[in-house]
């Protein structure tokens, strides 16, 4: 019970007035990934010349009618299953009416009052402390074009590159109490939808953004009004405007005053959200069925054959490295939080001991990736590679230090491990009598060392030191100590 109120405390924010609590709620937009758009055949590739992805659809031409993308619908269910959510076997579309250069339709086909994915769950852990995370929904949308202003700062261009390609919006209970909290969240989220293959979570290129609710209140008080920080693009960002906002709400708490509900606008640059407008409300936006789609009926069947083609998600892989392999959560944490590293991690771990592989991958590769600004898909070095200097190591052929070395090589030069061992002589020795010369040579050499040594057991590592340097980092730890002890009678 301690522990628990502690772990809540160092979530709190303090202020004049004694400490605060945040209370956060996201609504993370996610690209879905899909060739086509979601009610029309145009491409969703980036990076397209302007308007170069536009179909009459997405332009609003009058009379063009919206035909569904099955391809979006299975991606939303799977979704929806990764998030272990209801499915809704029947959902409708609406129309959100609103004016925007960039939205030619004047509207925005969504999903409102029946949304496709119902509620659901995303398990985070924190400070040692794990959190499930409601999910309140998850709707189906089309995404807006975009105005570009800053070329020429008297016109206002519009691409509609954009227009009409398929977004989910993941509502978040308001379940998050720190901005480390939320940023874990969304952290995880993005792992699950990138494991789903159900978007890449790309947040540099907007693929994957974030609206903020936030509030404070004492803490045991009921909910405070919150303000809505639209559109944050990264992770350090949605710290650094939680942040940011929590403190400017409860200073003007604090002063006496009160909290407008307001859509707000993070700037990285300043360092601080400013008010785009006050709260928008539903009926403002006119909703109604969208005449032109029928509400959309899934049968059963569809949705569980998704089910049944899942792939495994991170927190199953998560405890079946620990459980398998011995991996501590910490480390399996680290390689299951992309779907590769996780697979390249299970090539090297198969058939051997997992602790070791766990090390290679994290400590050696992952350091030596994260140097060279590589991703695991570009290293040069193979988990065939990797397990077979492994092998070399644990069968005793080379050091854990030699295999360092060879692992720069492998790296460098590419080539099997187990023949640069042979060629280059790389290998142990666990000749006794050699290692018993070296020791009697080093022995002789250093009379007065062997005298405290023998007052002083922990000297012998002095000794050890030694005897490696003087065989190349090649002899057999062990045996030197062995051979150590017995000599020196320690
Ligand atoms: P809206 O359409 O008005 O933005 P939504 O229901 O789509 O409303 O989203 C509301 C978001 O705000 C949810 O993520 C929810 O968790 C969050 N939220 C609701 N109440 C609070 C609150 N008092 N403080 C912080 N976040 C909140
Ligand atoms: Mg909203």
């Amino acid at each position: 019970m301690q522990e628990k109120v502690k772990a809540a405390d160092k979530n709190l924010i303090s202020g004049a007035t004694g400490d605060w609590e945040v209370i956060i709620g996201l609504e993370v937009h996610a690209q879905v990934a899909s060739k086509s758009k979601l009610f029309s055949g145009a491409s969703t590739a980036f990076g397209g010349a302007p308007n170069s992805h536009v179909s009459l659809v997405d332009a609003a031409m009058p009379g063009m009618l919206p035909v569904i993308n099955a391809e979006c619908i299975a991606q939303a269910v799977r979704t929806g299953l990764g998030l272990k959510a209801a499915i809704h076997l029947k959902s409708v579309f609406d129309r959100k009416n609103y004016f925007y250069p960039d939205l030619p339709q004047g509207y925005q086909i969504s999903q409102y009052k029946q949304p496709i994915v119902g509620e659901g769950e995303v398990e985070i852990d924190v400070d040692g402390e794990h959190i499930t995370v409601g999910i309140e929904r998850l709707h189906l949308e089309q995404d807006a074009g975009k105005s570009i202003h800053d070329q020429h700062p008297e016109y206002s261009y519009v691409d509609l590159n954009r227009s009409g390609v398929a977004l989910m919006e993941i509502v978040s209970k308001p379940d998050l109490r720190s901005s480390k909290q939320a940023q874990a969240y969304v952290t995880k989220l993005r792992t699950i939808l990138r494991y789903l293959g159900t978007s890449d979570g790309d947040m540099e290129k907007g693929n994957l953004r974030a609206d903020v609710n936030v509030s404070v209140r004492k803490p045991g008080d009921k909910f405070g009004t919150r303000c809505e920080i639209k559109n944050v693009n990264s992770i350090r960002f949605i710290g650094q405007a939680i942040e940011t906002e929590a403190r400017r709400q409860i200073d003007i708490i604090e002063d006496g005053g009160t909290i407008d509900q307001e859509t707000r606008l993070f700037d990285p640059g300043k360092g601080e959200t400013r008010s785009m407008r006050s709260k928008e409300e539903a009926h403002d936006y006119r909703y109604f069925p969208d005449p032109d789609l029928l509400p959309l009926e899934l049968t059963m069947e569809f949705v569980e054959k998704l089910k049944n083609e899942l792939p495994e998600l991170p927190d199953e892989k998560k405890d079946r490295f620990t459980r398998d392999f011995g991996l501590s959560d910490y480390d399996a944490d680290v390689l299951v939080a992309e779907r590769e590293s996780a697979d390249y991690f299970e090539a090297v771990a198969k058939g051997r001991d997992g602790k070791a592989a766990a090390n290679w991958v994290i400590n050696e590769l992952f350091g030596r990736l994260n140097k060279e600004g590589l991703g695991i898909e570009q290293s040069p070095v193979s988990a065939a590679q990797l397990g077979a200097i492994v092998d070399l190591i644990s069968s005793d052929t080379i050091s854990g230090k030699i295999g360092k070395d060879l692992f720069e090589i492998v790296w460098t030069e590419g080539g099997d491990p187990a023949e640069i061992v042979e060629k280059r002589g790389m290998k142990q020795v666990t000749d006794t009598g050699a290692i018993e010369k070296a020791v009697d040579e080093i022995i002789a050499a250093n009379p007065d060392k062997v005298e405290q040594a023998k007052a002083k057991p922990t000297m012998i590592g002095w000794f050890v030191g030694q005897v490696m340097k003087a065989s190349g980092g090649k002899a057999n730890p062990k045996a030197v100590n062995d051979i150590l002890k017995a000599k020196l009678g320690i």
